[in-house]
Parts: structure tokens; C-alpha cells; sequence
């Protein structure tokens, strides 16, 4: 039988280990008894929304940082990926002539899966940095323990995140997507001249919008939370029954990474048994029977919106991988909503053993999935970034030209390379221009 703890039966990855188990214990019942961070009706929501992005009615856009930090929990960094994630918003409506919902990586994505369980400096190891949910980046033998009070920290800079993202009103986002916004980030510059005219008329067709109908900007105020569902304690301590039916209230729509997705193992178990969309991820590695076993473990009736399958198999493989797999899907008739990470199958070590991403690669994987699912008469239901509002140079190319060498100078990521506002909106337009091929 399921409950919010059965998965402590299972087998269990990319855990930390706490030395206190006591205190641990402590801070899981503190948080099973603070209030959710999101609705069981916003998850439900999502998920209807979910179901419709499977049928090109809508278009998921999640996007936010590889690995949040405690650090920038702050007005103007929150202010500035939620005006980002608003003006690609507005690019995807005009090129896809569908309504964008946004899901950001956001007020919660504080855990990170990590493929070495020690990090060695001049001969020095410790443990690998978890995400701030679990310990320090800094390379302290200290603060690189697991510390169960992060779990309350986590908790509470995800609940200001939220709090603040849900009081920026209608009229905020609508100037957010006024022209002089968008200059003053320097980013007309950067990009090609068709750029100026293509963002005129989008411009000019939501100013016709709204002198018909103020309203109009509504849908864009609604924002929804995505994470990967890692630290088990933590999601269990937020997993509430409302009528009779369990729902993980710390996010809208978690995710399972393939490094704990195992049929049978603990995570799998664990998001079983709730009501949120689930996403998983899905690299070259992913067998079909593994694929078909997780979802008949995590969607047995086959309900519409229930799963999305984030793509992330890199450039170089996606032409011969994704085909199998949506005739896979399309033969055992699941109903699968499928979302593209062009980010995750092409990260790269640059020559200064700097990890880095090409924007050449990541526009062409989202390119080449969008031509392939139109070629197997399915649908690409949305795109799933890394990107930050700050102008960082952690991924390499696009037109703002940033070079192996500028690396060094812009690089805040506290795990993987993320996209600039440049960048973002540049394959904001590659992605329009994709759809109308
Ligand atoms: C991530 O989304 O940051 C991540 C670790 O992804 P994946 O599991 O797809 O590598
Ligand atoms: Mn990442």
C-alpha cells in the first residue's frame, strides 16, 4: 500500500547521509506541520493545462536555473528571470499561436543529483555539493556536511519566492513586456535586425489585444513551480491529503531525473502515489522497457496530463532516438505530453575545464525535435531551459558571441551552464521560426 513514507522501503540514490539522525527527524515533522506552498487546485490546473499542451492546445515553458540558490533568493534576480520567462512567453504566443504557461524551475529546485559522490581539490576530497537544500558549495570539510536545517531554509526562501512571484499583479507583467524593458537589457542589440521587427509586431498585436480587452493579461500573471523531486524527506513532509487524495503541495509539477528513476526504486514509489503532473527526464541511456515499466508504474490508467517526457537526448543523437521512442509511445497508445530539454544532452567541458554548453547545439536539438515530432504526427507540448535574467557567460555562442575565454568572467552557476537573456530570447525566436517551417 502507498503512503507518503513507503518509499523508505525501497532502494534509494543520490541521497545524502546526515550524521544526526535525530535532528533530522525533528526538522521532517516541523515541516509536515508547516502550511503548503502551493494549492491542490493550481496542481490540478497545471495538470488539465498539462493535458492540453499534449494536444498543441498550450505550450509548457519551464525554464529557471540548474540549481537555485539561497543566496539569490532576492527581489531583483526573482524580478528579472520572471520578466524574462514573460517576454519569451510573449515571442512563443505570436510565433506558436498558442497560450504559454510558465513553470519555472523556481521556489524549490534547491536538490542536485550528482554523478560523483566526492569532490577532490589539490588532493583534498570531500563530499560533492547536494544543492543548497543539503549543503554548502563552498569547499569547507564543514560545510560540506548535510545539514538538516537547510531543509527549513529551503523551505522558507521557496515560500518568499513564491509569495513574491503571486504579488506581482497583472499590471506589473504587462509593463514587463513593454518595448523599453526589453532595451534597456541590451539585448536588441545582440540580436539579428529581423529581431527588432518581429518583436514590433508582437508588440503591436498584444497592444491590439489589449485595447480590446484589458483582460487579456490575466493568463499571463499565472506561473506554476517545477523541481526535481530528489530529497525524498522533503517532498514527503509536504505531501498533503485533500479530499481523500494525496498531493505534493512544495511544487506544481515535480520531475524524476534518470539517476533515480528505476522502476521500483524509492522515487519512483515515492511519485506513485500522488495527484501532481509528473515529469521524467530522458537521456540516450533510457531502455524501452525501463521507459514503459515507469509509466505503467506512474500513470496505470493512462490519464491524459498525468506525464511528460522531457526529451534531453543531444544534439548528435536526437535524430536517431526520439523517433523510437514516440513510436513506442504512439504503440502502446500512452497518453504522454512531450516537453524538450535542449540543454542537458549537450553540456561540454571547455578546454579551461570550464563546463559549458554551445548555443549551436542547443538551438539545433530543439530545431531537429520540433521538425521530429511534426514528421511522426505528434506534438512538442513545450521546451524546458536553463536560463537566468543576469547577463552570465556560462553557455558559449549565439549573437551575443560569448567565447571559451569569457567563461571566467560571468560564471555564478553553482552546477550547470545556464542561458543569458540573450540567449534565451535568441532561441525563443529559433524555436518560432522552427514551428513555422
Ligand atoms: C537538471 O535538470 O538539472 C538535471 C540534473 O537534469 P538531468 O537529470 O536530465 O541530467
Ligand atoms: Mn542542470
Amino acid at each position: 500500500m502507498w503512503t507518503p513514507t513507503s518509499w523508505q522501503t525501497k532502494t534509494i540514490e543520490q541521497q545524502a547521509e546526515y550524521s544526526n539522525q535525530a535532528e533530522l527527524d525533528d526538522v521532517i515533522s516541523e515541516l509536515s506541520e508547516l502550511p503548503p506552498l502551493v494549492s491542490a487546485q493550481e496542481v490540478q490546473k497545471l495538470r488539465q493545462l498539462t493535458a492540453q499542451a499534449a494536444k498543441g492546445e498550450v505550450f509548457l515553458l519551464q525554464g529557471g536555473d540548474c540549481a537555485e540558490s539561497f543566496a539569490d533568493c532576492h527581489q531583483a534576480s526573482i524580478s528579472r528571470k520572471l520578466q524574462l520567462m514573460q517576454q519569451m512567453s510573449l515571442l512563443l504566443m505570436y510565433g506558436l499561436g498558442r497560450p504559454v504557461v510558465r513553470v519555472g524551475r523556481m521556489a524549490g529546485q534547491y536538490a542536485k543529483p550528482r554523478s560523483a559522490h566526492t569532490e577532490t581539490i589539490d588532493g583534498t576530497s570531500l563530499p560533492s555539493y547536494r544543492g543548497d537544500l543539503i549543503n554548502s558549495a563552498e569547499f569547507c570539510a564543514v560545510k560540506r556536511q548535510p545539514d538538516p536545517s537547510r531543509l527549513l531554509k529551503g523551505y522558507s526562501l521557496a515560500s518568499l519566492t513564491l509569495n513574491f512571484i503571486r504579488t506581482t499583479s497583472p499590471e506589473v507583467f504587462q509593463k514587463l513586456c513593454q518595448a523599453q524593458q526589453w532595451d534597456s537589457r541590451q539585448i536588441l542589440g545582440e540580436q539579428p535586425s529581423a529581431f527588432a521587427e518581429t518583436l514590433n509586431k508582437v508588440q503591436k498585436s498584444f497592444q491590439l489585444m489589449h485595447q480590446l480587452s484589458p483582460s487579456h493579461w490575466q493568463p499571463l500573471q499565472e506561473f506554476y513551480t517545477c523541481h526535481e523531486a530528489l530529497h525524498l524527506h522533503y517532498e514527503q513532509a509536504l505531501t498533503r491529503n485533500i479530499d481523500q487524495q494525496w498531493f505534493n503541495l512544495s511544487t506544481h509539477m515535480p520531475w524524476v531525473g534518470m539517476r533515480t528513476a528505476k522502476p521500483d526504486s524509492a522515487h519512483i514509489e515515492y511519485l506513485r502515489g500522488i495527484e501532481n503532473p509528473i515529469a521524467i527526464k530522458i537521456g540516450p541511456r533510457m531502455t524501452e522497457r525501463w521507459l514503459c515499466g515507469i509509466i505503467e508504474q506512474l500513470n496505470p490508467i493512462n490519464a491524459p496530463g498525468k506525464i511528460t517526457l522531457i526529451t534531453r537526448l543531444g544534439h548528435q543523437q536526437v535524430a536517431k532516438k526520439l523517433p523510437e521512442l514516440i513510436k513506442l509511445m504512439q504503440r502502446q497508445d500512452y497518453a504522454v505530453t512531450w516537453c524538450c530539454d535542449p540543454m542537458h544532452g549537450n553540456t561540454q567541458i571547455a578546454q579551461n575545464g570550464i563546463k559549458t554548453r554551445h548555443f549551436s547545439h542547443i538551438s539545433s536539438e530543439l530545431q531537429q525535435t520540433v521538425s521530429l515530432h511534426q514528421q511522426h504526427a505528434s506534438v512538442l507540448g513545450g521546451v524546458h531551459l536553463e536560463l537566468t535574467g543576469e547577463m552570465v557567460t556560462e553557455c558559449v555562442g549565439g549573437h551575443c558571441a560569448i567565447q571559451e575565454k569569457d567563461l571566467k568572467t560571468g560564471y555564478t552557476s553553482l552546477v550547470d551552464p545556464r542561458l543569458n537573456p540573450a540567449q534565451a530570447i535568441e532561441l525563443s525566436l529559433n524555436l518560432m521560426k522552427a514551428f513555422e517551417n
